[in-house]
C-alpha cells in the first residue's frame, strides 16, 4: 500500500498531471518495452530479454538494478518455462516500487511521533540553476494552501541577483521574507529569520541557500555552520534539508547527490523539470544511491507546478499497467 494518499491523490487530477508530466518518459520506456515483443502476452525469448535489459539502462534506473530485473525476470523464465512482456512489466514495477518505497517508510517511522515542530525548519540545498528558488516559492504556496503561515530566508547571498529572485516569489505568494543585502553572511540572515519565525509564531521557515561558493569545501562548510545555527536556534532544526536535483541532467544530477549527501541530515530530495524529459527514471538511481525519499517533484515554472511525489502512480505513468 502506498504511503500517501494514492487514491485520493488519483481522483483529484493528480494521476492527469502527473502523467502530462511524464509523457516524456513514459514514451521512451513504456513505447520502447512494447517495441520488444508484438502483444502483451507474447512470449519473451533470450534475445529480447537483452534488449529490455538495455531499454532499462537506456531509462537510467541504473545498471545494478537493471541486472537485478533481468535476473528476476530469469528465475520467473525458468520456474514457468516462458514468460510474457506483460508479466515483465509488473517484475519491472515491483522492483522499482521496492526501490522507491523503503526509505519513504524509513522516514514515515522516524516521525510517528506526530508532534509538528514550530517553526519547521527547511533547508534548499543544491547546485546553481536547479530550481531551488523557484520550488521554495511553489512550497511556500503549498504549505500556504493548506494553511499555514510561511516565512523565507533569502540565505543565498552569493549572487546579488538571487536575494531579488526569492523576494519577486515571497510577494507572489505573500510570505514574509528576511533579507539582507547580496554579499552578507547566510548563516547570519538565517539567524535574524529563525528570531524572526519565532517572535512571530510562524510555521514554516523556509531557507535558500547558494549553490555555489568559492569552492565546494566552502558550500559545504556554509552548510554545516547554518545547519549549526538552526539547532541551536529551535530544537531539531532543520527539520528538513531538501536537496533539489534536475531531473534533465540525467547521471549529473546523481554525482551532485552523493556530494550533498555529505551534509548530514538530508531527507529528502526534490526532482525538478520532469517535464519534457525522457530522464524520469533517474529519480530511482537517486533514491537507490542514496536512500532518502523523493518528497516532491517539479513539473513546470508555475506556481502550482509542484507536486508531492508518490511511488505508485509514478511508476503507473511511466510503465504501461501490465
Ligand atoms: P536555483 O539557481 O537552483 O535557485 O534555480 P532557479 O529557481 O533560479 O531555477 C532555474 C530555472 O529553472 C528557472 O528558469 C526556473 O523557471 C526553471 N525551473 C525550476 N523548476 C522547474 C520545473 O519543475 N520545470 C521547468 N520546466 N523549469 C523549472
Ligand atoms: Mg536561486
Amino acid at each position: 500500500m502506498s504511503i500517501f494518499n494514492y487514491n485520493q491523490n488519483k481522483n483529484s487530477g493528480y494521476f492527469s498531471r502527473l502523467s502530462e508530466a511524464l509523457k516524456g518518459t513514459k514514451e521512451d520506456l513504456a513505447w520502447k518495452l512494447k517495441q520488444v515483443s508484438g502483444t502483451a502476452e507474447s512470449r519473451i525469448s533470450e534475445e529480447q530479454l537483452e534488449d529490455i535489459e538495455e531499454i532499462l539502462i537506456g531509462a537510467d534506473i541504473g545498471v545494478t538494478t537493471a541486472s537485478e530485473i533481468i535476473d528476476l525476470i530469469k528465475e520467473e523464465t525458468r520456474a514457468r518455462r516462458f514468460i510474457t512482456l506483460s508479466h515483465c512489466r509488473r517484475i519491472i514495477r515491483q522492483k522499482l516500487l521496492e526501490i522507491l518505497v523503503s526509505p519513504a517508510e524509513e522516514i514515515k517511522n522516524g516521525t510517528s511521533s506526530g508532534e509538528v515542530p514550530i517553526p519547521r525548519v527547511i533547508m534548499v540545498v543544491g547546485v546553481n540553476g536547479v530550481g531551488k528558488t523557484t520550488t521554495i516559492g511553489k512550497l511556500a504556496s503549498l504549505y500556504k494552501k493548506k494553511g499555514n503561515s510561511v516565512l523565507m530566508c533569502a540565505s543565498d547571498t552569493f549572487r546579488a541577483a538571487a536575494v531579488e529572485q526569492i523576494d519577486i516569489w515571497a510577494k507572489r505568494t505573500g510570505c514574509d521574507i528576511v533579507k539582507q543585502a547580496g554579499g552578507a553572511d547566510p548563516a547570519a540572515v538565517l539567524f535574524d529569520a529563525l528570531a524572526a519565525a519565532k517572535s512571530r509564531g510562524i510555521d514554516y521557515l523556509i531557507a535558500d541557500t547558494a549553490g555555489r561558493l568559492h569552492n565546494k569545501e566552502n558550500l559545504m562548510q556554509e552548510l554545516d555552520k547554518m545547519c549549526r545555527i538552526a539547532g541551536r536556534e529551535v530544537s531539531g532544526a532543520p527539520h528538513d534539508i531538501f536537496l533539489v536535483l534536475d531531473a534533465t541532467t540525467g547521471q549529473n544530477g546523481l554525482q551532485q547527490a552523493r556530494e550533498f549527501s555529505r551534509v548530514t541530515g538530508l531527507s529528502g530530495v526534490i526532482v525538478t523539470k520532469l517535464d519534457g524529459t525522457a530522464k524520469g527514471g533517474i529519480i530511482v538511481s537517486i533514491v537507490k544511491e542514496l536512500n532518502v525519499p523523493v518528497r516532491y517533484i517539479g513539473v513546470g515554472e508555475k506556481l502550482e507546478d509542484l507536486l508531492e511525489f508518490d511511488p505508485e502512480p509514478f511508476l503507473e505513468s511511466i510503465i504501461e499497467a501490465g
